[in-house]
């Protein structure tokens, strides 16, 4: 009876996300602060740190187009750029965000696909575009009828997806019982980890390498004590001050702005309704799995959680 539950509770979410639109995610009146793509990539984080916001739709006033979006990922490119290439080190603050294009093909990074959609699209359609090119982030890109021109709407995350199913979905979401060792959701081989002491930048290699979002800190012992997440390192290069990086973890994390929502962890045995609770009341960007004693189990990214929400054969 349970997992019939379970699949009406799924199909009851998916039903929800094919009827809301991206329009539909939004409150009535927000703020979208869109970067143009002269500006240089040193102002761009003063910009980011003082409006307290970790992403931007860039804006090609030339051609008068919507231009990718900037996010913590294009800093850590710019980081390992400056990594490969330290003579280039002085051209630094002279980089804008133009430019950030060809600090990620001299770099070899794998380009994140920005794929944008239409606000009135299903929602449904939103989140497996994200999934489908494991984009974190995907701006609403409307098309004026009479000029024919482009406009960024805003930008949908997985967090603010998820928080609209949460909030919108309680009814169903009791309905999900099984807990996160059932549906094996999340990683738990191969985590990659830190601990206090570890360099910035070998971190931030790391994320790049394994194109992820965050790395668990911990003792030697196991103990989870925190997690590096891919926004931290936007304090770390405040100014173009690069040298930084070479401090350790325990030093970035003291940077942390205050207001920045903290690690939220989970059992293996919580139901995943109740991880929808706690999705509901706070700002959660992710869950780390420990077992009693606080030791480090696996994790659960919100991208698990979507996949399982949307992905899941049901029948
Ligand atoms: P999101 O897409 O929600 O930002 P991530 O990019 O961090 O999340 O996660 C992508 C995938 O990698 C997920 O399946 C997640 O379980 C896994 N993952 C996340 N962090 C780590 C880590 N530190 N070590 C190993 N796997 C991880």
């Amino acid at each position: 009876v349970a997992d019939k539950d379970e699949a009406q509770g799924l199909k009851n979410i998916r039903d929800f996300l094919k009827v809301r639109t991206g329009y539909d995610v939004f409150p009535l009146s927000f703020r979208l602060i869109v970067l143009d793509t002269d500006l240089l990539i040193n102002k761009s984080l003063n910009i980011m740190i003082q409006n307290s916001i970790v992403s931007a739709p860039l804006w090609d006033s030339h051609t008068s187009r919507f231009a990718g979006l900037l996010t913590a990922t294009d800093y850590m490119n710019v980081i390992q750029y400056y990594c490969q290439f330290p003579e280039e080190m002085s051209k630094l603050d002279q980089f804008r965000l133009s430019s950030l294009r060809d600090i990620e093909k001299a770099i070899g990074a794998v380009p994140i696909e920005t794929i944008s959609v239409n606000p009135l699209l299903p929602l449904y359609e939103a989140c497996k575009g994200m999934l489908k090119t494991r984009a974190r982030r995907i701006p609403l890109v409307d098309k004026d009828d009479e000029t024919g021109r482009e406009w960024v709407v805003s930008v949908i995350t997985q967090y603010r997806i998820l928080k609209f199913i949460a909030v919108n979905n309680e009814h169903n979401t009791v309905l999900l019982k099984r807990t996160v060792r059932e549906l094996n959701l999340g990683t738990y081989t191969n985590v990659a980890t830190a601990q206090m002491t570890s360099p910035v930048l070998d971190v931030i290699q790391m994320m790049v390498h394994r194109n992820i979002s965050c790395v668990p800190i911990i003792d030697k012992d196991n103990r989870l004590l925190n997690v590096f997440e891919a926004v931290d390192i936007i304090p770390c290069i405040k100014g173009g001050v690069y040298e930084e990086l070479a401090g350790s973890v325990g030093d970035a994390l003291l940077r942390r702005p205050e207001d920045s929502p903290g690690i939220y962890t989970c059992s293996e045995h919580d139901r995943l309704g109740a991880i929808f609770d706690t999705v509901r009341k706070s700002r959660v960007h992710r869950l780390v799995v420990v077992d009693d004693e606080n030791k480090l189990k696996g994790i659960v990214s919100l991208s698990d959680i979507l996949a399982y929400v949307l992905l899941s054969p049901v029948d």
